[in-house]
């Protein structure tokens, strides 16, 4: 049964793992798998039936009392098949070098009801996500996979607006790419003009009123700010931080904005020359960005919730 491009047992030759699926050379299998490109896997009927009500069904047709082993042709690659399989079986996890090959097996796994397996591939695609939003957001709305398309909205708002052409965009509609520019939008108003209900304490030293300030501090005016809905006085090193988030916000809305080193660097030095709030102006604003910086994830996560990305 097998061709000059498999094993003895069905599978490539040339895979970078060991043979999972036929656990030792003695292992009864029933059920040979033939890929879209001729790749053969012997398997079991068993573990796919219990992994997948698609081939379950699909075993209750043929004679349960025969002996003879089972064919289907497949129209997943020997790839795609391969990790596949080995997502439902007892084994090593199959690897993934790039988004196109994750992204297919995940597509196989829907479509056989896999939901094991589903999920897994749900949590590996994560790792894609940083380097390929946009490519994921399109891949999603093209099959139809809309938590996905969620998540890889709110990533894509940690690059620039048109950041690059990825080919996928020519896969979706119109429509899709409009919600995803409205969500854009939507997150950089409501993040960029953020309340500060959220502050999870009022004693922090650029709240500190009285004139002991010094330096720059003392000469910038202090203004009041409403927090944990009360006013409170608020040293303008903090409050100039604040207005450069807020505009960084409008153009690229998402947590790690708020913390970086150029926003945050202007209001550390006015208050490094002000003897009141120097010693603990860096600790200080660094707890309040984190929150800061968690409250607008929050925020952009929300917004896509609300949204449905793959139709109207
Ligand atoms: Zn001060």
């Amino acid at each position: 049964m097998s061709t000059p491009n498999t094993s003895n047992f069905g599978f490539p030759k040339n895979s970078s793992s060991k043979c999972p699926i036929l656990i030792s050379d003695d292992t009864h299998t029933d059920l040979l798998v033939r890929s879209s490109n001729s790749v053969e896997f012997r398997v079991h009927k068993t573990i796919l039936a219990v992994a997948s009500p698609v081939f379950r069904d699909m075993f209750h047709v043929v004679d349960p009392l025969s002996d003879d082993e089972d064919e289907v042709d497949l129209p997943e690659d020997g790839k795609t098949l391969d990790r596949l399989f080995r997502l439902c079986y007892p084994v090593d996890e199959p690897t993934f070098g790039s988004l196109d090959s994750a992204w297919n097996v995940r597509k196989a796994a829907k479509k056989y009801i896999m939901d094991a397996a589903e999920n897994r591939m749900k949590e590996i695609l994560k790792q894609f996500l940083p380097e390929h939003p946009l490519r994921m957001f399109a891949l999603a709305c093209r099959d139809g996979f809309e938590d996905e398309a969620k998540l890889a909205a709110r990533h894509t708002l940690r690059h620039p607006l048109l950041s690059s052409y990825v080919p996928e965009l020519e896969d979706i509609s119109g429509g899709a790419l409009y919600r995803l520019l409205e969500y854009r939008l939507k997150c950089g108003q409501l993040t960029s003009e953020l309340g500060f209900d959220w502050v999870p304490r009022v004693d922090y030293i650029f709240f500190k009123s009285g004139a002991l300030h010094s330096g720059a501090c003392l000469e910038m005016d202090s203004g009041m700010s409403m927090i944990n809905g009360r006013f409170f006085p608020a040293r303008t090193w903090w409050r100039e931080y604040v207005n450069r988030a807020r505009n960084a916000l409008r153009e690229r809305p998402c947590g790690e904005v708020v913390t970086t080193a150029s926003l945050m660097w202007p209001a550390l030095i006015n208050a490094a020359s002000c003897s009141t709030c120097s010693a603990l102006a860096h600790n200080d604003l660094t707890e309040f960005a984190k929150v800061f910086a968690e409250e607008v994830e929050q925020t952009t996560t929300k917004i896509a919730s609300g949204m449905s990305f793959v139709s109207p």
